[in-house]
């Protein structure tokens, strides 16, 4: 593990070693900055290293959930499936740290427990779980929009005497529940991945279900040889659409102008038969590209209501049991406004013997009990061990949680007490020279997350060469200019289904935190446009100073 002096100061500080921080050293090093960055866990790999739950693997395409910047690194890795599962995607991460020597500037066992700001010096401060400090002009928090567990309360866990689990905290060995009783909480995308490998181990299976999911096929497959020569041949181009959002990943990377061309406006143009032959081409192909097959289906409720009516018939074809059936249908809110999941072999698991589903929309849990769970019926599920797919503090948890202080003590989770304000999801006003890399208001998960990464990062670094060019050593956001982009964001949401739904987008699925849409749903491309405008104009609503005076605003 590097060990380093707490005395050396560094131009750039960043925190995190999973896809954003690995390109945020690459390119500032390239770029002749110093940094270092601080990594809470003992390996490298972020989100992909501390989840590695059974079945976990990545809902956007691989050829594409992977950085462009380097065609040479595009062009040697090779890809074994469409969706990759989370070893290849860690082991790819770990090639990219070998294959550009990051490693000697990374920090294992750092996590930051506090980031201050001292104006005199125009310098951050963090300090580290381990009692050691860092110091460095520029602050880049590269933590992750899904890094901090939404861990179940002690209600949940307090009393069971069985094992527990949380999916994004997976322990590093295999846990072998052959035999066993277990019981899943939560039916988002995790649950989804996880509980059909659970279901060919455990003795019985007991699902509980809260909310149903969304989940489409996702026709994972390998990548054979004529794949990976279509790939050489086209990469170029796929990768400039996808870096203005045209291609996101979520269906085929290769598909054509029969998916990404709606025949009609609107849902309800389409004959009951052209709509069903639509959905059924997404639902083949596989992927989350369904929920924009036609452009109404995020903003109209009842073109909506077509594509839960073909969700529901396919459930009812794939399983056996009626009541089961309906009780995993999703309801309650529009398709799409949930993250949808992509699942193999999820809906089949509910025609196993060993696998129940327990619908705590007509029996709420109750209490977990020394051996097992209670509901309030009174019903008892005997479990020898749990597992808790229930989420994440979204977007702003790890922040949040960090103790960052800005200008005159300012704490960032006290401004953000009524919800997160941010220019471009970049910076937020009284913390200067601190960057967010997928910070809220920013597209993440609305796009490929590694395209929106690369845009930050590149985009960042650009600013930091105009600043070391103009001798200018502070940057920050102003008041104005952050207000106006939070106002143009949540109009944007207000035109869509997002508000009808609790979700993670909307931070709903954390006690007490402020209900507001974390990402910018104006898509990719307005958003680079944006920040390309942006820096035009010469870096409209952001202030700059050298070390001593104000020099342009
Ligand atoms: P999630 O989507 O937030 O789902 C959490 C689940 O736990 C929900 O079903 C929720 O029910 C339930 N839950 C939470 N607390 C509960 C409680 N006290 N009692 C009963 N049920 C409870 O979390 P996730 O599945 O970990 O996924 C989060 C995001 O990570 C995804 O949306 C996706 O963006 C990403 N992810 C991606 C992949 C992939 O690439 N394939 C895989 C995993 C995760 P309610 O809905 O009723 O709250």
């Amino acid at each position: 593990m590097l060990e380093r002096e707490e005395s050396e100061f560094y131009d750039a500080v960043i925190v995190g070693a999973g896809h954003s921080g690995l390109y945020m050293l690459h390119k500032l090093r390239g770029l002749g900055f110093s940094a270092i960055v601080l990594e809470a866990e003992d390996d490298i790999g972020g989100t992909w290293y501390r989840n590695r739950y059974p079945g976990l693997r990545c809902d956007v395409e691989s050829v594409l959930y992977s950085y462009s910047f380097d065609e040479d690194l595009d062009q040697e890795w090779e890809w074994s499936e469409r969706f990759p599962a989370q070893p290849e995607i860690l082991d790819y991460l770990n090639h990219v740290a070998d294959r550009f020597d990051l490693r000697r500037d990374i920090v294992l066992n750092s996590e930051i427990t506090g980031a201050t700001w001292d104006d005199d010096a125009r310098a951050w401060t963090l300090r580290a779980v381990n009692g050691k400090s860092y110091r460095g002009r520029f602050c880049l928090m590269a933590t992750g929009i899904l890094s901090v567990p939404s861990m179940p309360s002690d209600e949940l866990t307090g009393a069971f005497e069985g094992e527990w689990y949380h999916t994004a905290n997976w322990p590093k060995d295999p846990v072998d529940f052959t035999g066993k009783r277990v019981g899943v909480i939560g039916t988002g995308s995790s649950a989804v991945q996880v509980i059909p490998r659970l279901a060919e181990q455990a003795s019985h299976l007991y699902v509980f279900q809260r909310t149903p999911a969304f989940a489409i096929p996702a026709n994972n497959y390998r990548l054979d040889d004529d794949y990976r020569a279509w790939w050489r041949e086209n990469f170029r181009g796929v990768r400039e659409k996808n870096r203005w959002g045209t291609i996101v990943g979520f269906g085929d990377t290769r598909m054509d102008d029969r998916y990404r061309v709606a025949p009609v406006p609107s849902a309800l143009d389409a004959t009951p038969e052209e709509r069903r032959a639509r959905y059924q081409m997404f639902w083949d192909m596989g992927g989350g590209q369904i929920t924009i097959g036609y452009p109404d289906l995020i903003v109209n409720e009842d073109a909506n209501r077509t594509l839960a009516d073909f969700t529901e018939q396919k459930i009812d074809e794939i399983v056996s049991d009626p009541e089961t059936a309906d009780a995993l249908k999703p309801r309650g809110f529009p398709v799409g406004t949930k993250r949808p999941c992509l699942e193999i072999g999820y809906y089949e698991a509910f025609n196993r013997d060993n696998v129940t589903l327990v619908d705590l929309r007509r029996d709420p849990l109750a209490r977990t009990a020394e051996h097992g769970i209670e509901t309030r019926s009174g019903a008892c599920y005997a479990l020898d061990a749990l597992v808790f797919a229930t989420g994440y503090d979204a977007v702003t948890g790890a922040l949040v949680r960090m103790n960052i202080q800005g200008r005159r003590g300012t704490e960032l989770a006290a401004k953000w007490a009524a919800g997160p304000v941010a220019y471009l999801g970049l910076m937020t006003a009284d913390f200067p020279n601190l960057f967010m890399l997928l910070g809220p208001t920013s597209p993440s998960a609305f796009t490929n997350c590694i395209s929106s990464i690369e845009q930050h990062v590149d985009w960042i670094a650009d600013l930091l060469v105009t600043m070391r060019g103009d001798k200018q050593e502070v940057v920050e956001v102003t008041s104005d200019a952050e207000e106006a982009w939070s106002r143009h964001a949540a109009e944007l949401v207000g035109q869509t289904l997002f508000p009808k739904a609790n979700s993670w987008y909307m931070g709903d699925n954390i006690p007490g935190k402020p209900r507001r849409m974390l990402i910018y749903v104006g898509g990719m491309a307005s958003y680079r446009e944006k920040c390309n405008a942006v820096a035009a104009a010469g870096y409209e609503g952001f202030v700059f100073s050298g070390p001593t005076a104000v020099v342009s605003s």
